[in-house]
């Protein structure tokens, strides 16, 4: 489950840095430093290619028109997924979960690591355990002959996701054709605040002769699925309002060691995430104070109406 990075010529995000804000995308955005490469992108999957001004390691990008893509995958060596821990100067656990990946001198022994994804959520929170780290490389279907592109993603949700799609790419036997969607999630919290956010997601589909190499172009609208996934806010009741339109990007001002200790008290993978989750329990509390409020208005009034109560009881008798 390795592959070389040499060959790849371009990179699929689901958000970019506007300065120190980072703001989640709606549909795709491709980095490459190949202009016919961004030409192409823009040409099979819309938008128009333009500089990269989000930093990283690309000259141009193309912020597409579309939240899914139709991708060739080449089996199950097209998935790299690790657990990685970093301190100050590197990484200093990298695993598979349940066994060392490296340095050679430990790989394949058992690295101590929870055998439940819930726990191992836990200790990374605490900082003391590894993250996800996961890439998958494609190709457009559309056109293959462009080359290879890659996903990244440190999504516990992806993580979850691994060995589904390792066991699909394993049992189609060679090429795969399947969907990158940027899946709009939408739950409503205990408390009755609506979160929506993107997660993406990989929907193999089948072999290259039976299905299509393009996708039926995207609507307006996607069903919503109904899975809860950011952990900590779970849904307690359907959210009964229908899916909104494609949200625009939403930017913030924030420092990201904010945000990355942020990602360590709730946590959480990724900016995007920790912004949701942040903002949930910013709304919770929001809510709470508001329905106090509504609480301590109620107590006035009932006092008020028995004060008056009493000083009519008290004049007719
Ligand atoms: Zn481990």
């Amino acid at each position: 489950m390795t592959q070389s990075t040499a060959s790849r010529v371009g990179r699929f995000r689901q958000g970019r840095m506007s300065g120190t804000r980072p703001e989640s995308l709606a549909t795709w955005r491709v980095t490459t430093d190949d202009a016919h490469v961004a030409d192409r992108v823009a040409r099979l999957l819309g938008g128009q290619p333009q500089p990269n001004e989000s930093g990283g390691n690309h000259s141009d990008e193309v912020l597409t028109e579309r939240e899914s893509v139709r991708i060739l995958m080449e089996g199950p060596d097209a998935v790299t997924a690790r657990m990685l821990l970093h301190d100050g100067r590197g990484v200093v656990h990298e695993c598979d979960g349940s066994q060392f990946l490296a340095p050679p001198q430990v790989k394949g022994q058992p690295c101590g690591c929870p055998p439940l994804l819930q726990d191992r959520k836990a200790v990374a929170r605490s900082g003391r355990g590894p993250m996800p780290s996961i890439d998958l490389v494609f190709r457009i279907a559309a056109d293959p002959s462009l080359g290879e592109f890659h996903f990244q993603t440190s999504s516990w949700n992806a993580a979850e996701q691994i060995p589904h799609l390792l066991e699909e790419l394993e049992r189609v036997e060679g090429p795969a054709v399947c969907d990158l969607t940027l899946e709009l999630v939408i739950f409503t919290t205990k408390t009755g605040t609506s979160v929506c956010y993107r997660k993406p997601v990989v929907t193999v589909l089948g072999g290259p002769g039976t299905v299509p190499s393009e996708a039926p172009r995207p609507t307006a609208s996607m069903p919503a699925p109904a899975v809860p996934s950011v952990p900590r806010t779970p849904a307690r009741r359907p959210d009964p309002s229908p899916p909104p339109a494609p949200e625009p990007p939403h930017p913030f001002d924030l420092d990201p060691r904010l945000v990355n200790r942020a990602a360590q008290a709730l946590g959480t993978s990724g900016h995007r995430e920790t912004i949701i989750a942040a903002l949930s329990q910013a709304a919770e509390t929001r809510q709470l104070t508001a329905e106090l409020d509504r609480l301590r208005d109620h107590v006035k009034r009932i006092a008020a109406i028995t004060g008056q109560a009493l000083q009519a009881g008290g004049s007719s008798s």
